[in-house]
């Protein structure tokens, strides 16, 4: 997607950590000891479908294992590519770092399109590339975790972990080998929607940041805000869904495969996603008004700009026409290096990738911990939560009693007040914290330094001292 003189995408990221990394003072050699990638490792199997022997190709990297083990998604898309899965990986480190996660950075990839096969093939090709990399420890609860990216989802984190139990039968901790399973096999409630509810998050914080607002000649909070979202895959519909359903937020844009959908008033995103999960695309959609160039939707008006697909698709091509002041990376690098200065330069804030889409990772996190602890959050104390806020409710029904009518408790108030934690609202909790916590480590560094104007450049320096303190710690 990229102009022909852009870096590629690890190249991109390269660049943006050597912005961060010239604002630092780090011991000699250890920059470039954080920057590479450890490994990357590719391999080819072959599985018969159809009558004959296909070979696909595909890519587990590790790219920084300061923490073990290192976490990250394995995406099934044609355009899988060692540059790709590199790239993925670095950010997979700095991710984890910025919202404490404790885990290295880690990607994994296979070349296909998973459209051309059916149910069943893919299940064969999945169980297929996940034991060559169980056999070499590439899939481990203790070293490599992966979860879902662009093109996979529970079912095959289904078929993986069912892979690796089939292959360490006495593992007892064998199911947290994966993440983002589906909640019947060892996930997590709330993993699904995580990375698009975390973008919720991050907006809701940044909105609370009136320095920052201010930075993006906008006001006010996030009611009433017009949206275009670039991509409506599980993060893109997430978010999408969320900022109108909850925050106020008009989607006036929705851009796809085959062209967008535009309504000035506010599109139906549960009648765009259906429409898309019949038609295969937007084209023909009754929602709204039909583009063909989707991209030239990227240029559209709009408050917030949510590029929720591939990479590099803001790139130096089109950088200068982009009119939205804010811009939140819900996609792993869709601005490429060129692109950020001019981006930079024009006054538009960018909530940067590693942090932004933070919040599947974040959940990957909890659903790993539960499944080591090999519990249910909340299961040993919601009830002991809703007996004592009975208590409380009962002693003030008993002091109402005698003040009469004007004091009774709302029934609404009193069924929220009385409802203990479950594991959804726990998991919402602990990614809200997160998403605040992380956003204001890297908003003070970007109010607080004269030499840093961008959130991209904070982020990195947070994450980057984070890691250079973990191989302090070890005596690197
Ligand atoms: N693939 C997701 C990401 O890019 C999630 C990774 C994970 O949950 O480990 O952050």
């Amino acid at each position: 997607m990229s102009t022909p003189n852009e870096p590629s995408f690890r190249e991109s990221v390269d660049i943006m950590f050597n912005r961060a990394v010239a604002l630092m003072d780090l011991p000699p050699g250890l920059e470039e000891k954080i920057r590479v990638c450890n490994a990357t490792y590719t391999v080819r199997f072959g599985v018969r479908l159809r009558g004959q022997i296909q070979t696909f190709t595909g890519y587990r990297s590790v790219h920084s294992e300061h923490m073990e083990p290192v976490k990250g998604g394995i995406r099934f898309a044609l355009g899988v590519n060692q540059d790709e899965v590199e790239a993925l990986a670095a950010l997979m480190t700095y991710k984890c770092a910025l919202v404490e996660a404790p885990f290295g950075g880690s990607k994994g990839g296979l070349c296909i399109d998973p459209r051309e096969y059916d149910d069943h093939e893919l299940e064969l090709i999945t169980r297929r590339f996940a034991y060559e990399l169980i056999k070499r420890d590439m899939i481990n609860p203790a070293q490599n975790v992966p979860a879902p990216d662009m093109g996979t989802g529970e079912r095959e984190m289904a078929w993986i972990a069912d892979q690796y139990k089939r292959m360490n039968t006495t593992d007892i901790n064998g199911v947290a080998c994966v993440t983002g399973k589906p909640t019947n096999a060892g996930g997590i409630q709330g993993r699904t929607e995580a990375t698009g509810r975390g973008v919720q998050y991050a907006l809701r914080e940044f909105f609370r940041d009136e320095d920052g607002v201010a930075k993006t000649g906008m006001s006010g909070t996030l009611d009433g805000k017009s949206v275009v979202v670039q991509g409506l895959g599980n993060v893109g519909y997430h978010a999408a869904k969320f900022l109108s359903e909850e925050d106020g937020c008009k989607v006036v844009g929705i851009i796809e495969r085959d062209g967008a959908l535009t309504d000035p008033k506010g599109l139906d995103v549960e009648a765009v996603r259906n429409w898309i999960a019949g038609h295969g695309g937007v084209s023909g959609c009754p929602e709204g008004t039909h583009i063909e160039n989707g991209a030239a939707v990227l240029e559209m008006e709009c408050d917030i700009l949510i590029p929720a697909a591939l990479e590099g698709v803001i790139n130096q091509s089109n950088a200068a026409r982009i009119k939205a002041p804010l811009i939140i990376e819900a996609a792993n690098g869709p601005v490429t290096a060129g692109a950020d200065l001019i981006l930079k330069e024009k006054g538009c804030v960018i909530i940067p990738d590693m942090y932004a889409n933070a919040g599947g990772v974040t959940v990957s996190y909890f659903e790993w911990v539960k499944n080591l602890s090999h519990i249910r959050f909340g299961r040993m104390q919601r009830r002991q939560e809703e007996a004592r806020h009975q208590l409380v409710v009962d002693e003030l029904e008993r002091l109402s009693h005698h003040l009469g009518d004007a004091w009774s408790m709302t029934p609404d108030f009193k069924s929220k007040y009385l409802r203990g934690a479950g594991e959804l609202e726990l998991v919402r909790s602990g990614l809200d914290d997160t998403m605040r916590t992380a956003y204001q480590s890297m908003a003070s560094v970007w109010h607080e330094r004269g030499d840093v104007d961008d959130l991209r450049t904070a982020a990195y320096l947070v994450s980057i001292g984070k890691v250079a303190d973990s191989y302090r710690a070890k005596g690197l």
